[in-house]
């Protein structure tokens, strides 16, 4: 049965996943994204089958002895003919562990934003999954007008209806001219009562952000109304908001929410190749930078890597450690421990594995870095 997930209880499953280990390559990883169009419908039962062609491959090429053999054999099996389960969510991703040893049989599914990829390892692959969890987000998107404001909350795609605030504005006096002390008053009274929205909507996103951590706040309307929230917003919130210029008169709720997340997406985007470039950079580079799968192992390998960026989904073929899981770009002994290394279908999945393990944030940017050959650089921490 297939479970759907929210990022809780998704970056709960990858704590777990991240404790598993196998002392063979038989813990398989599926990852599939259903397609959203029915004519897509007829292409599942072939593309699953190819997806499987990596963990049957295991089977041909590893030294694996009867057991382990069997075993792998046993959880290739457990996932063909999973076509009709799949195929009955569209637009959806199913994310799949199997390993009967590892009493592992993991039936996740997510939102799109992972790749399809199916891999037979000694752990879960999971940087598709990483991915995932990174994608989703947790926004407030605050419409603000003179006199009133809309908040909707998008946690993890699920808006909320949107909560309304208006001002207790004074009416319009028509004395205006002829009693400018009037005129006046009331001017003091409005700006009373623009402050008083304000602090309502600022309480009240105090409270969404002690519910769930918000990601991000978007301040979306006219510049002169959203600069007067932003400027009245407390450093912890603040420190969390944007502003994006929308016509509160045409656009809808939904468009509204619409340009936030895609603005949210983009701003993620640009942070993380804004990092990448400083990384790199030839003329000042981070003094904490390293970059290349290379550097990059080692650094994670010493458990120093703070924060580490992936640049597309390819995997990258190289060695880890059969004892202590060092990763290694050439064959040899480990250079940690001195065991026999074993191969790996993926060594940016490997170091995911240790950034993770040793507290360290991972970015994986799906779309490639442009102009750049390497496929990952990171931030180290010593
Ligand atoms: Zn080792």
């Amino acid at each position: 049965m297939f479970e759907m997930v929210d990022r809780d209880s998704l970056d709960g499953r990858l704590k777990r996943l991240l404790q598993l280990s196998l002392g063979y390559p038989g813990m398989v990883s599926l990852y599939f994204r259903v397609g959203s169009e029915f004519a897509e419908a007829r292409s599942i039962r072939p593309r699953l089958r190819a997806l499987l062609d990596q963990p049957r491959s295991v089977l041909d090429t590893r030294d694996l002895s009867r057991e382990e053999s069997e075993a792998l054999r046993s959880a290739i099996e457990a996932l063909t003919g999973l076509e009709k389960e799949v195929g009955s969510h569209p637009g959806r991703a199913a994310v799949i562990f199997e390993s009967e040893e590892a009493e592992e049989h993991t039936r996740l599914l997510i939102s799109d934003a992972v790749w399809d990829v199916g891999v037979a390892g000694r752990r879960p692959y999971i940087r598709p999954l990483v991915s995932a969890v990174e994608s989703l987000r947790n926004v407030a998107a605050l419409v603000v007008e003179s006199r009133s404001a809309d908040l909707i909350v998008d946690a993890l795609n699920r808006p909320s209806k949107p909560q309304t605030f208006r001002g207790k504005y004074p009416r319009k006096s028509n004395r205006a001219g002829w009693f400018a002390l009037d005129e006046r008053r009331n001017q003091q009274r409005a700006r009373e009562a623009r402050r008083k929205l304000i602090d309502q909507v600022v309480r009240q996103l105090a409270s969404e952000e002690r519910r769930r951590s918000l990601d991000s706040i978007y301040l979306a309307g006219q510049e002169k109304v959203t600069n007067e929230f932003a400027k009245r917003m407390p450093e912890n919130l603040g420190d969390k908001c944007f502003q994006i210029v929308v016509d509160t008169h045409t656009a809808t709720p939904a468009d509204i929410l619409s340009q936030v997340l895609m603005a949210e997406q983009r701003r993620t985007r640009l942070a993380a190749e804004k990092l990448w470039e400083e990384v790199t950079a030839e003329a000042t580079p981070v003094r904490e930078g390293v970059v290349g799968v290379a550097a990059v192992a080692e650094a994670a390998n010493r458990g120093a890597v703070r924060k580490l960026l992936i640049s597309g989904t390819d995997p990258v073929s190289g060695w880890e450690c059969s004892l202590c899981w060092a990763v290694q770009v050439h064959e040899g002994d480990c250079r940690l421990c001195g065991a026999p290394l074993v191969e790996a279908f993926d060594v940016l999945d490997s170091i995911t594995h240790q950034v993770l393990n040793t507290g360290g944030q991972v970015s994986q940017l799906t779309a490639p870095i442009k102009d750049s050959k390497l496929r990952t650089v990171a931030v180290v921490r010593y």
